[in-house]
């Protein structure tokens, strides 16, 4: 049965930038069975209620500004996974979630980022689905325990964020990519490491008032509740598994997970 993966985009950047994630990403395709479909729960896709994307084709995406010009001409043309659209929707509907569609929407760069470099061929289907952050960490676990079904159905459910997340502290000019972790990037991550690596997804889900520093590393909460949607979507008994650790600038922590 495949896993359900947490992994870090960081920066857009990762797609051109010879770094320790981006080898990892490289890596990613290789370390499990071909899944027959992708469900990708994007940080940069925020809605107020769930939603998944059913387009005609999957358009991507180029949601963030200022980069060198040739990101702007990368694209991941995978097909859509049109029936999975309708699987998720009514799996969320049995648990009490509606969930509504969009037709226009393509894939964002926290989808097409990781998975070019993962899924290079973009041959395997992929639909996304949004995140609530105004709801919080329990209603993305429940989000994912309600799909906990499609691992067995060959989808691999993939949470991007990013596990460390405080953009304001470019507002100064960048640091150097290898800039050492500051103490407080330390802290936070060891405290959700330890919860993660424990499976406890019920500590997990009240992080924001218990884990150190979580408001400095998530001043919003949109590049972590990917990883309470697939812990949620691993089930009861799953296996944390940590797949990828490094830093860049010093805050932005690039870990990965997968829950077998
Ligand atoms: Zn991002």
């Amino acid at each position: 049965m495949l896993p359900t993966l947490f992994i870090s985009h960081g920066s857009p950047m990762t797609i051109l930038e010879d770094t320790p994630a981006r080898r990892f990403l490289e890596s990613l395709g290789g370390l499990f069975p071909r899944p027959r479909a992708i469900l990708s729960i994007s940080a940069h896709w925020e809605t107020e209620a769930p939603a998944v994307n059913d387009p005609p084709a999957n358009e991507t995406i180029y949601d963030f500004y200022g980069f060198p010009q040739e990101m702007y001409h990368l694209t991941y043309p995978a097909p859509v996974a049109h029936g999975l659209a309708e699987r998720v929707r009514g799996l969320l509907a049995a648990a009490d979630l509606p969930c509504g569609t969009d037709k226009a929407r393509g894939l964002d760069h926290g989808t097409w980022v990781p998975l070019k470099l993962a899924y290079p061929d973009a041959d395997i289907p992929v639909i996304q689905l949004s995140v609530q952050s105004q709801l919080g960490a329990r209603h993305h676990v429940n989000l994912g325990a309600a799909l906990k079904k499609l691992r067995e159905e060959d989808v691999l459910v993939f949470g991007s964020g990013t596990f460390t997340h405080d953009l304001r502290r470019f507002r100064f000019g960048r640091a150097a990519i290898d800039a050492p972790e500051t103490p407080d990037v330390t802290a936070f991550s060891t405290w959700m490491d330890e919860a993660i690596m424990a499976g406890d997804v019920n500590t997990l889900a009240e992080y924001r008032r218990l884990a150190p520093y979580a408001v400095e590393e998530h001043p919003t909460e949109e590049h972590l509740l990917p990883l309470h949607v697939a812990m949620g979507a691993a089930g009861p008994g799953m296996r944390p598994e940590k797949l990828h650790s490094s830093v860049e600038y010093g805050f932005m922590r690039m870990d990965a997970y997968a829950f077998g």
